[in-house]
């Protein structure tokens, strides 16, 4: 059945997650991209001549569009999927918002917000219902819906099934985060290549909060944060894409790592992700082989939105030990944002889209 596409426009189109964007909705069944903007030295130009195209072929339709100016009087489309920079997000995401767009923000600007959704939709879909909130305390008709840091969203997808099971009182955490999830043009190469470096700005203090948001309970339209203690390495490592985290977990309950592939295997997610354009099936798979997941080899699982799960085994101190690893511009940025998106509207939380149409 031909069903009139949702028009949509992205907002930081020239970046790293913004090109993750225009590759995913180029053809997406149930959403057009008719706009993208970008910031003052972009507006005014072809795309393709604002962008810096990193990988594969620039769809000739998009090459021709022109940039906007990221204002809401220049971008009409009611749903909007910002890729914007972390210093301009805030203000700009807001002023489409007021404006009447659903806003999906992969900024760090809004997600810890009282009344703001931090969704990945397999892990806490319920969580949507915020944007009713959302739409009351702020006298907002539109909404901003985020999606995690990358690094954490690779992690709470892993840790999902266990929390579920049995209940994770602690992890331990060490990431070791691509090039690209710096952006373009990102850590400058005489920093990266063949170098660790062990320390990106922010970043553990985000996967600390935001996990525990994601896995925490939806009760009387607020969240209460999942009870995990959690203390997170985060390491730059010359990899072009692709984040893994070494996880060490203590559990409510003792879990075997037999008991724990059995979870992970059977995880399907919430069902109201089953069956849309973006939802990889399953969410979750575990590696047999002892020496993965490994970027190089396994970070296109699923289009970019399967997160790997490997060498589990017991750990001396706590009870669990694993590594995961997710692709962070598309399962940890741009697809997230893409399949809240399909959610949403499956929900009815999308302008002009039908409870249950899709
Ligand atoms: P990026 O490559 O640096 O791209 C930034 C984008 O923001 C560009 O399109 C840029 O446009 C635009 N921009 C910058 N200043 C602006 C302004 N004043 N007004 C309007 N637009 C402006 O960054 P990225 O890696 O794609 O990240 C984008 C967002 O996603 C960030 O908030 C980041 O934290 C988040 N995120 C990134 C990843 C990842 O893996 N990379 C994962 C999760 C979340 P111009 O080209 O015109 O300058």
């Amino acid at each position: 059945m031909n069903r009139p596409r949702v028009p949509v426009a992205v907002l930081g189109a020239t970046g790293a997650v913004g090109q993750t964007f225009v590759r995913l909705l180029r053809r997406h069944p149930f959403f057009e991209l008719r706009e993208v903007a970008a910031s003052q030295r972009s507006a005014g130009r072809p795309y393709r001549e604002a962008v810096h195209w990193l990988e594969g072929e620039l769809p000739d339709a998009i090459g021709d569009l022109e940039v906007r100016p990221c204002t809401p009087e220049a971008v009409r489309s009611r749903v909007v999927f910002s890729a914007l920079d972390a210093s301009v997000a805030g203000e700009v995401e807001a002023s489409f918002a007021r404006a009447g767009a659903t806003v999906l923000s992969n900024a760090r600007a809004y997600r810890m917000d009282d009344d703001v959704p931090l969704v990945i939709p397999e892990v806490n879909a319920s969580h949507l219902a915020l944007v009713r909130r959302q739409r009351r305390v702020r006298s907002w008709e539109g909404a901003i819906v985020t999606n995690a840091n990358c690094a954490t969203t690779v992690l709470a997808l892993s840790l999902a099934p266990l929390h579920e099971a049995a209940g994770v009182r602690t992890a331990f955490v060490a990431t070791l985060q691509a090039a690209s999830g710096a952006g373009y043009p990102g850590v400058p190469s005489l920093d990266l290549l063949g170098n660790v470096v062990p320390y990106i700005a922010g970043e553990e203090e985000k996967i600390e909060v935001e996990a525990s948001k994601i896995l925490g309970r939806l009760e009387d339209f607020a969240v209460a944060p999942a009870a995990i203690r959690m203390s997170v390495h985060a390491n730059r490592v010359p990899v072009e894409h692709g984040h893994t985290v070494c996880v060490t977990v203590e559990l409510n309950r003792a879990v075997e790592p037999e008991e724990a592939s059995e979870l992970w295997r059977r995880w399907r997610g919430h069902p109201l992700c089953h069956g849309l354009p973006s939802a990889p099936d399953p969410p979750l798979a575990l590696c047999d082989d002892p020496d993965r997941p490994q970027p190089r080899r396994d970070v296109w699982a699923g289009h970019g939105m399967r997160v790997l799960v490997g060498r589990v085994r017991p750990d001396p101190v706590a009870h669990l030990r694993f590594a995961a690893l997710g692709h962070n511009t598309v399962r940890g940025a741009a697809g997230g944002s893409v399949l809240n998106a399909e959610v949403m509207g499956r929900m009815g939380l999308l302008p002009d889209v039908k409870e249950g149409a899709w």
